[in-house]
């Protein structure tokens, strides 16, 4: 019986992730905006730019939204980290309904 011999090796050639676990989502890199802009400081006492890189919930945004390189992402961390210290954005959502939105104050 030739056939279970046929069937071995073909499975053997061909790893079941390149038959069936074919990627229908093609990830295309997003340019790091503070790369481009050649940002080298990220000031902490900027909550406008800031909060483009904090979600509605308040939360920071990861690099797969924010499209941030490494570099900037860990300074991005650390920047939201400290203004939200500075009480100059919300550290969770009941801040934001107090204030009335992120990042603005009077
Ligand atoms: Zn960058």
């Amino acid at each position: 019986m030739g056939n279970l011999e046929e069937v071995a090796r073909r499975k053997s050639a061909e790893p079941r992730s390149k038959k069936q676990g074919r990627a229908r989502y093609i990830p295309r890199r997003k340019h790091c905006s503070l790369c481009i802009g050649n940002v080298e400081v990220i000031d902490y006492k900027d909550p406008v730019k800031l909060r483009h890189y904090i979600s509605d919930r308040g939360k920071i945004e990861p690099r797969r939204k924010s499209g941030a390189c490494a570099k900037h992402q860990r300074a991005l961390a650390l920047a939201i980290k400290r203004a939200r210290h500075l009480a100059l954005l919300p550290y969770v959502p009941a801040h934001i309904y107090k204030t009335g939105s992120v990042g603005i104050r009077d």
